[in-house]
C-alpha cells in the first residue's frame, strides 16, 4: 500500500488556483470578469469578443477556487494537510504566486492565521508533548535579506551550517504565544514592508516575504533525560514578488544580473519548481538565488510543497493571468 503511494500525489507539488472577485474599483471602471471556475478543477477563459481565438481557454489543476470562495475553504481544502505536517516533524512550504493585486497577501495572511490556530489546537490535544513555536519573518529585495522583526535595516547574511543546511544569520526568532500574538507580529511585518515602500516605490510588489514557523517538540516523559529526542520542523509561508516582474524580465530577454531590476529569486524558483515537478531527483540549482537557498530544506527531499496561484478575473489583466496559469501548469 505504502509503496503504491510513493511517486504519487504526496511527492508532487500541489498546485491550486484562486480567482479573486472584481474589486469595487474595477467594477466602477467597468471592468469585465472573463474567467470562471466551471468545476472544482477547471478554470475557463470566456471572452465573447475573442470567440474563436486560438489560445487554450480551459486549464485544469488539482483544485481551483472561485472568486466568492472564502480563504477558510482554500485553507481547509488546499493548504491545511501540507502545512500541518510541521507538527509531525515534516518541513513544508506554501507559496502565493501571482501578479500584483491578484490576492497573494490576502490569501497568505488568512492561511497563516488558520494554520496557527490549528497548531495551537493540536498542541492543546497533545499534552504529553512539550512544544515550542518560533516565528521569524524576512524580506528578500534585490537579493538582499532584511529582518522584518528588526527595524534597524541591516542586511542579513546566509551561512552554510554542516548540520542545519543554509541558515539566516542573526534573524529574530520570536517565541510565539498564541494566535493573537501571531496577528500582532504579522501587522509589524506588514508595517515594515510598507516603510521600505515609500523610499523605494512599489517595494512589496518586488520583494518576497518568508514567514517561518518552527516547531520543536519532545515527549514530556523524557524531558531532560538522556534518551529524550526533539522533533523539529518548519512551515514556510511565502508571499512572492509580483509575477509580472518575472515575465517582464523574460520578455525583454535581459540577463540574470545582480543589481538590475530582475528578480533572480523568482526566476530561479520557477526553474526549481519545474524540476521538482518532474520528480525530486537529479541536480537542482537551489544555490542560484537567496530564496531557493533559504527554502532548500523545505522544498526537496520529503518536504511538502503547495503553490497557490492567485488570479485577477479582469479583462485588462488577461495577459498576466495567462502567464500565471502557464507557471501553474509547469509546476503541476
Ligand atoms: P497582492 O498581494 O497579490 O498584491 P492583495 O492580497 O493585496 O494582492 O489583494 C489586492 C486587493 O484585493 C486587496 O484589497 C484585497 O483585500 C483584495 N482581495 C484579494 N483577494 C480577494 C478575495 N479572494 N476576496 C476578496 N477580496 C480580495
Ligand atoms: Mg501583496
Amino acid at each position: 500500500q505504502k509503496a503504491q503511494m510513493a511517486g504519487s500525489r504526496e511527492e508532487r507539488i500541489l498546485v491550486l488556483v484562486r480567482l479573486r472577485p472584481l474589486s469595487d474599483k474595477e467594477i466602477v471602471a467597468n471592468e469585465v470578469a472573463d474567467w470562471e471556475c466551471i468545476n472544482e478543477s477547471t478554470i475557463l477563459y470566456r471572452n465573447t469578443l475573442r470567440e474563436g481565438s486560438t489560445f487554450p481557454s480551459a486549464y485544469t489543476f488539482d483544485r481551483v477556487f472561485r472568486g466568492d470562495c472564502p480563504t477558510k475553504q482554500v485553507y481547509e481544502e488546499g493548504a491545511k494537510e501540507i502545512a500541518l505536517q510541521v507538527v509531525s516533524g515534516i518541513n513544508s512550504s506554501i507559496f502565493a504566486y501571482g501578479q500584483t493585486s491578484s490576492g497573494k497577501t490576502y490569501t497568505m495572511t488568512g492561511i497563516t492565521e488558520y494554520t496557527v490556530a490549528d497548531i495551537y489546537d493540536y498542541m492543546s490535544r497533545h499534552e504529553e508533548r512539550a512544544f515550542v513555536v518560533k516565528f521569524s519573518a524576512i524580506e528578500i529585495y534585490n537579493e538582499a535579506i532584511r529582518d522584518l522583526l528588526n527595524s534597524d535595516n541591516t542586511q542579513l547574511r546566509l551561512r552554510d551550517d554542516p548540520e542545519k543546511g543554509t541558515i539566516v544569520e542573526k534573524v529574530t526568532e520570536e517565541p510565539l504565544r498564541d494566535l493573537k500574538h501571531l496577528k500582532e507580529l504579522l501587522a509589524i511585518c506588514e508595517a515594515q514592508r510598507k516603510i521600505g515602500e515609500t523610499s523605494l516605490n512599489e517595494r512589496s510588489s518586488r520583494s518576497h516575504q518568508i514567514i517561518r514557523l518552527t516547531i520543536e517538540s519532545s515527549a514530556r516523559e523524557f524531558l531532560g533525560k538522556e534518551n529524550s529526542t526533539t522533533l523539529s520542523a518548519s512551515v514556510n509561508f511565502i508571499d512572492l514578488a509580483g509575477s509580472e516582474r518575472a515575465s517582464q524580465a523574460l520578455s525583454t530577454g535581459a540577463r540574470l544580473k545582480e543589481g538590475c531590476h530582475i528578480n533572480r529569486s523568482l526566476l530561479t524558483l520557477s526553474t526549481v519548481v519545474r524540476k521538482l515537478s518532474k520528480g525530486r531527483q537529479g541536480h537542482i540549482n537551489y544555490r542560484d538565488s537567496k530564496l531557493t537557498r533559504i527554502l532548500q530544506p523545505c522544498l526537496g527531499g520529503n518536504a511538502r510543497t503547495a503553490i497557490i496561484c492567485t488570479l485577477s478575473p479582469a479583462r485588462s489583466h488577461v495577459e498576466q493571468t495567462r502567464n500565471t496559469l502557464l507557471f501553474a501548469c509547469c509546476a503541476k
